[in-house]
């Protein structure tokens, strides 16, 4: 594949394209070629910034620490009156405590009482820590083996002035808020919120608060998606149900590609109902459909309405959440601006449960992570692993990803494993 971008109608064209069996690494490869971050920006206060996307470097205005400071209570000393072996005397002159600072300088034979944080005096380069020194008055006796600089972070150490303490394209966690406030700065720019609208498909749903029929269930998917979506940080627009008749689906995409940078359904992308999906899809903008060659979450659209990216979802509630994880929730972090957009944290451990697995796709089997006896991390299946089964994924904390190749799994052998802390 090549590195230009292409357009929908090249990229299903392109050689390794198979529309009925896409590996799931290419499917994301091919998304990611289309995805532009948004650039409209906003000014807010470093406060409310908490899950935004920093939009530009912020540069730090000052040196951090601003000053030399201790980093134990004890006595600022100068190097050179530290014996090389037995003992030396010193004259405590003073006293320099955090926000009181000592205003004279220290000279030969000279110490000065020292705490945590504050500013080392003029003249003293080395801090010997309180539980190093004997006290008699004010005197203060000392051993040797002592280190230049010991104990003294440096003005600048952390940050120095005009450093680019945060880049364009960061995530703001509680970390970065306080780094930013520690600069002293109260505003930041950011990324505008990315707008999302969803639907849900089916004839068969019914909302909270109706009486589901024979034969209809209650809509799920449409609140999975907007715990999701919420999750991370986005604008969501909440469409409801819409009826399986294609004027009112059309309607649909047409007013969510209005009003927002992307849209989300679920349901109707399976093998019957995607040809009339496809069709008018297709008439509407650029969109391909996939199956991609994963357990679940077979089914799998992706193109663009006008400006507005689109991912049609299976409608499988297990399947719209694995989906959502591993094609989704990146595109959609890219789109916002976020860069780089890290993967979720995966790591290999034992599997104390046999796993049923063909070889063929991609399977994403819904996993527990805990300790053995000894302290030892270990994965075993939630139980039953279909579709349908939302219980599946309330159990897990992680997925267990079994690669293509992959057959069945005997207990003991090592799995993939990856994260879903913080996603869920
Ligand atoms: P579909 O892809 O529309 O054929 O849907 C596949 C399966 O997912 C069917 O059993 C649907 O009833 C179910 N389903 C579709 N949409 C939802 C939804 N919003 N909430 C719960 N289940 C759904
Ligand atoms: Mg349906």
């Amino acid at each position: 594949m090549s590195d230009s971008p292409l357009s929908l109608s090249q990229a299903s064209c392109a050689d390794d394209y198979d529309p009925n069996s896409m590996p799931v690494p290419q499917a994301r490869a091919l998304i990611n070629q289309f995805l532009t971050p948004i650039q409209a920006l906003e000014r807010i206060h470093t406060r409310n910034a908490l899950g935004r996307i920093l939009a530009e470097n912020v540069t730090s205005p000052l040196n951090v620490p601003a000053y030399d400071n201790s980093a134990m209570d004890g006595y600022a000393v100068r190097f050179t009156d530290l014996p090389t072996q037995g003992e030396s005397t010193l004259s405590v002159i003073g006293s320099s405590f955090a926000g009181t600072p000592f205003s004279g300088s220290i000279k030969k034979g000279e110490a000065v009482r020292i705490m945590t944080g504050a500013l080392v005096p003029d003249g003293a380069d080395t801090i010997v820590m309180q539980e190093h020194v004997k006290v008699q008055g004010t005197a203060i006796t000392l051993g040797s083996q002592h280190r230049l600089h010991q104990n003294l972070r440096r003005a600048g150490e952390d940050l120095y002035q005009g450093q680019v303490a945060l880049q364009k394209g960061m995530l703001l966690r509680p970390a970065e808020i306080g780094l930013i406030a520690s600069l002293g700065i109260g505003e930041v720019t950011v990324f505008r919120k990315l707008r999302v609208a969803f639907f849900s498909t089916g004839d068969e749903l019914v909302s909270i608060g109706q009486s589901p029929q024979v034969g209809q269930i209650f809509d799920s998917n449409r609140y999975t998606i907007h715990s999701m979506l919420t999750r991370l940080g986005f604008e969501v627009l909440d469409m409801g149900v819409v009826r399986d008749d294609p004027v009112l689906i059309e309607e649909a995409f047409h007013q969510a590609a209005a009003n927002a940078d992307a849209v989300i359904t679920s349901g109707g992308v399976s093998v019957g109902e995607a040809d009339f999906v496809k069709e008018m899809l297709n008439k509407l903008g650029e969109v391909v459909f996939w199956k991609i060659a994963m357990k679940p979450g077979r089914p799998l659209a992706y193109g663009k309405i006008g400006n507005a990216h689109f991912f049609g979802l299976p409608g499988n509630p297990v399947s719209v959440m694995v989906t959502f994880y591993q094609f989704v929730r990146d595109a959609l972090l890219t789109l916002s601006g976020q860069n780089p957009v890290l993967p979720l944290p995966t790591f290999k451990v034992p599997c104390i449960t046999a796993l049923k697995k063909a070889p063929g796709r991609t399977e994403f089997q819904r996993g527990i992570l805990h300790t053995d006896e000894k302290g030892q991390w270990q994965v075993r299946v939630t139980g039953e692993q279909g579709s349908g089964i939302l219980r599946s994924m309330c159990e897990a904390n992680c997925f267990i990803i079994l690669a293509t190749d992959q057959g069945n799994v005997t207990p003991g052998s090592m799995v993939d494993v990856q994260l879903m802390q913080g996603l869920l």
